[in-house]
């Protein structure tokens, strides 16, 4: 099937940039238009991925090098969840990427759950069992050398406005142009597809495809098409966000891990960046004013008395019915959001365009095609907020009326209630993920780190035992110890960086 011919991108935030880039560079014989307006901000959050920001970079043949100085970048090889579970053995747990190597250790860390479940007292912190906690432990960046037989995931923190502009480079560079201007409406073909948008200035863009990348503003699939939104709001509570940053307070380099911290009516995050960290507080304001979060978040970071501005942010959750219907594709903001407890939307972005190419080289806009993308794209948006919603459903907290509601609500899907079953009835995870992969979309590996970081567990029993503990028996500290140190230090893989990017300017 030939790519559609003339290809207009509505919106120039981190979707639509992303977007663009990977169009061109899988089609590039295709006229794309990229418009945005320039009185409308993006939404400039957004600045922790997942491992799939780095095969995005592969994909576009961009090295580390050239981008990570430019956009202020840090490696990101863990989440640290702090405070979200006061039942659990220790007060923060780690979220790691998986790599390849734990293929080595994992078989250990699943046993310790299976024995502590069984009411065994061994060690379950994911982090001492997966090669990114102990090199977000270690302050080590997850930079294998060329020699090391293992590949090694990971993702990264960034300035979003820089990030942009570098996209934006890079898709100018290959072609893509750039028409800063305001779409104020669309002209419809007869059979209801969208034929072309006219600006503000007058000017009529005609296209055979439109990607709406709008943001919240959802103007063509939403807007023009009238496509429908399904709210998530049942599970995930949180609605709105403050945002603040700070300068870094540690001498050394940042952090190698986001951290994400439970406050009284939702979470804050800290995302260290080379020139800034990002703070932000997520929350829920059925609970809590967007004033008292301010104050909140101030007293989280020590800034009570300081004066530096905050930003206030308001989100909803949920996803559009349709992700592509008629010739229009919603991509990012515009197509949904969950909220950013696992930075997973820049991860969706790229799923959704890979997926949408592909589908299209096979059967262009047809029905069939569109109906099973969007079967796809929909459950995976699905299957995203269980995990999260396991966050606020298993936390133990008590004290707000935010954290025993999120406890007590009955509002799980039926995969969600099919995985904590299985987790209390002492079930295999990852056998039963292999033999039904649309229980979820996250790996047995997370679900471990979750279950067994929030101490979904029995209480001790009464008959210990000293041969349970597969951490110990498999040496896996001293494993762990032994292959990080074949990585650099966080600091020494950002100057690597910075002195190659000096050299070549
Ligand atoms: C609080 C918060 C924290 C987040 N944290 C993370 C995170 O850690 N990791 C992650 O992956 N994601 C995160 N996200 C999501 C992430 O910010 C977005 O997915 C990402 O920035 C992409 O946004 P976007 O490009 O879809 O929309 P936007 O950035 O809002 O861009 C919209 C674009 O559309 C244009 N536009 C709007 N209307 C018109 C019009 N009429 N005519 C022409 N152009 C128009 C605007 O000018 C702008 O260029 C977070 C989101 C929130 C709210």
């Amino acid at each position: 099937m030939t790519p559609p011919r003339r290809i207009v991108i509505a919106g120039g935030g981190t979707a639509g940039w992303m977007t663009a880039n990977l169009l061109a560079h899988r089609w590039p014989l295709m006229s794309i238009e990229l418009l945005e307006a320039p009185e409308i901000p993006t939404i400039g959050v957004g600045e922790g991925s997942t491992p799939s920001l780095k095969r995005f970079f592969e994909v576009l043949g961009i090295a580390e090098a050239e981008w990570m100085p430019r956009c202020h970048a840090t490696y990101k090889a863990n989440i640290r969840f702090v405070g979200w579970s006061p039942d659990a053995p220790a007060d923060a747990y780690s979220h790691p990427f998986t790599t390849q190597l734990d293929l080595h250790t994992i078989d250990a860390f699943f046993a310790n759950c299976r024995n502590r479940r069984g009411g065994y007292d061994v060690p379950t912190d994911p982090g001492t069992f997966l090669l990114n906690g102990a090199l977000a432990d270690a302050g080590k960046a997850p930079l294998a050398p060329p020699s090391f037989p293992f590949k090694i995931d990971y993702g990264y923190h960034f300035d979003a406005a820089l990030l942009g502009m570098f996209l934006r480079e890079r898709a100018v560079a290959r072609g893509v142009v750039h028409r800063p201007a305001k779409i104020v409406s669309a002209v419809r073909h007869e059979n209801g597809d969208i034929a072309a948008v006219c600006t503000e200035r007058g000017d009529v863009v005609p296209g055979d495809l439109f990607v709406d990348c709008t943001g919240f503003a959802g103007l063509l699939l939403q807007g023009a098409l009238g496509v429908g939104f399904r709210s998530f709001a049942d599970n995930l509570f949180n609605d709105a966000a403050v945002v603040i940053p700070t300068m870094p307070t540690e001498p050394a380099a940042p952090p190698v891990e986001t951290r994400a911290t439970a406050l009284s009516s939702g979470w804050a995050w800290s995302i260290p960046l080379q020139s800034r960290v990002g703070n932000g507080y997520v929350y829920a304001r059925g609970y809590l004013s967007d004033d008292a979060a301010e104050v909140e978040l101030r007293g989280h970071l020590g800034l009570l008395d300081s004066d530096v501005a905050a930003r206030h942010l308001r989100f909803r959750t949920g996803q559009v019915a349709q992700h592509w219907h008629r010739n229009v594709l919603a991509v990012g903001l515009a197509q949904g959001f969950i909220e950013p407890l696992e930075a997973t939307a820049l991860h969706l972005v790229l799923n959704t365009v890979e997926k949408f190419m592909r589908q299209y080289e096979e059967g262009g806009f047809t029905p069939a095609k569109a109906g099973a993308f969007n079967d796809t794209i929909r459950a995976m948006f699905e299957r995203v907020r269980d995990y999260i919603v396991a966050h606020y459903k298993l936390n133990t907290r008590t004290d707000t009326a935010y954290w025993i509601d999120n406890r007590a609500h009955d509002c799980l899907s039926l995969p969600l209630r099919r995985i904590l079953d299985l987790w209390y009835r002492h079930g295999d995870l990852a056998a039963e993920f292999a033999a039904d992969p649309d229980l979820t979309y996250f790996s047995a590996e997370s679900w471990h780190c979750l279950l067994a970081g929030y101490g979904t567990f029995p209480p001790p029993r009464a008959d210990q035992r000293d041969d349970v503990d597969f951490h110990r028996a498999n040496g896996v500290e001293a494993f762990l110890h032994g292959c990080s140190m074949n990585f650099p230090s966080h600091a020494d893989a950002l100057a690597r960086h910075t002195a190659t990017a000096s050299a070549g300017a």
